[in-house]
């Protein structure tokens, strides 16, 4: 069994980590950045499409 992961990139501070779907809340919830200040949807911090769908699916 494959982990899998979310690749997210904060658009304020450039951050850029992974985290597993289940510990990311959902893509239209709030979520602060562990870098700076940034509170925004999570799905602005999914580095790309596919990494959006990954959090749908499985968020
Ligand atoms: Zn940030």
């Amino acid at each position: 069994m494959r982990e899998t992961y979310v690749r997210l990139l904060c658009p304020e501070c450039k951050k850029d980590w992974e985290a597993a779907p289940d510990e990311l809340p959902e893509a239209t919830d709030d979520f602060d950045c562990p870098g700076c200040d940034a509170s925004r949807r999570t799905a602005e911090f999914t580095r790309t499409d596919h990494d959006l769908q990954t959090l749908k699916q499985l968020g």
